[in-house]
């Protein structure tokens, strides 16, 4: 047997959280066990002791048969999905400007900048190139910014030149927003009824710490969070073909005052179509959050029936009771 290339260990106290790359599933077991068998290649100690976690390894490919090459598997896996013809994702960055100065942006706020009409012909003479060549059956449109909201005539512009292509051609299209969802409206949700579309929405913690850190650029306005909550309300009250994925921030600043946020969110949230991501702002120090907060927050999420994830480990969940 051998370790996977594409395990990566995560500490937590005396357990350990194991995720695979490739599988894209992880385990949480003691920390103990992987240190003294699966880190020191002790397999058929393992396989013995501890059968249960020595099969649920090699079912979620985080051990695996000698015989079996990895990354000539995975390799071949990539090209497979990227030639599959099924879906062509485009990512669309409509603008580097933004509403809104988070101190955490990466980036570079060029006042008025947007998407110019040569780059947009490019775009649909691209697409009927792409589809000629390689036909697929679904378009998937992501329009990324800066804030690509500030633009939402060029985005329906857009739309409305490609929506002939794929009537010819016969593809489907959906569309994806990452926005800080403050510019969005009833028009504009009206105008993309017809598609599936997918959004990604943060918040930065409670109304208090949210408004400090999502400031607005113009100084005299007051604080977003309101506004993104009424966004929210849009969305699940004005379409109904959609997924949305709220994004909580979290840094030791905003997990204080976390848990006051569930009721606020709860009802602007149907969780048959929402759910709930907890990250880390990158830059800070992982280790300065209180891991409780963060978990105390995710189980009240879950208990009011929403998908809620933290670290991004949402497939394939896993728990091997620790042997003490
Ligand atoms: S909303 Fe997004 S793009 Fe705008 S300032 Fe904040 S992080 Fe940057």
């Amino acid at each position: 047997m051998n370790i996977s290339k594409y395990n990566h260990y995560i500490e937590q106290g005396e357990s350990c959280i194991i995720f695979n790359a490739y599988t894209v599933s992880f385990l949480i077991t003691n920390k103990r066990d992987i240190n003294k068998f699966l880190l020191m290649g002790n397999f058929e100690e393992l396989e013995k002791e501890q059968p249960q976690l020595f099969y649920d390894l090699c079912k979620k490919g985080m051990l695996i048969p000698d015989f079996f090459d990895e990354k000539a598997t995975y390799i071949s896996d990539v090209m497979d999905r990227k030639f599959s013809g099924k879906t062509y994702h485009m990512i669309i960055n409509m603008t580097m400007d933004c509403n809104l100065r988070c101190w955490y942006c990466y980036e570079n706020h060029i006042d008025n900048s947007v998407i110019g009409e040569d780059t947009i012909s490019s775009i649909i003479k691209h697409i009927k190139l792409k589809y000629d060549k390689a036909p697929f059956e679904l378009l998937t449109l992501s329009f990324f910014g800066g804030e690509p909201l500030l633009y939402k005539e060029k985005i329906l512009h857009i739309l409305s030149l490609i929506n002939p292509i794929a009537s010819i051609k016969g593809f489907k299209i959906t569309i994806n927003f990452t926005t800080n969802s403050t510019l969005l409206t009833k028009d504009f949700v009206d105008a993309i009824k017809g598609y599936h579309s997918t959004f990604q929405i943060t918040l930065d913690g409670c109304r208090n710490i949210h408004n400090t850190i999502r400031k607005y650029k113009d100084k005299k306005a007051i604080g977003s969070y309101d506004r993104i909550l009424e966004s929210l309300s849009l969305i699940k009250e004005h379409l109904s073909d959609y997924e949305l994925v709220l994004r909580i921030n979290v840094s030791p600043q905003t997990s204080v005052g976390l848990q006051s946020m569930v009721s606020d969110i709860e009802p602007f949230l149907d969780p048959q179509r929402a759910t709930i991501a907890v990250h880390k702002v990158w830059q800070v120090n992982e280790k300065k959050i209180d891991d409780c907060i963060i978990n105390n927050f995710v189980k009240e999420c879950q208990t009011r029936g929403f998908v809620c994830t933290y670290l991004d480990l949402k497939y394939n969940f896993a728990v091997v009771m620790p042997t003490i």
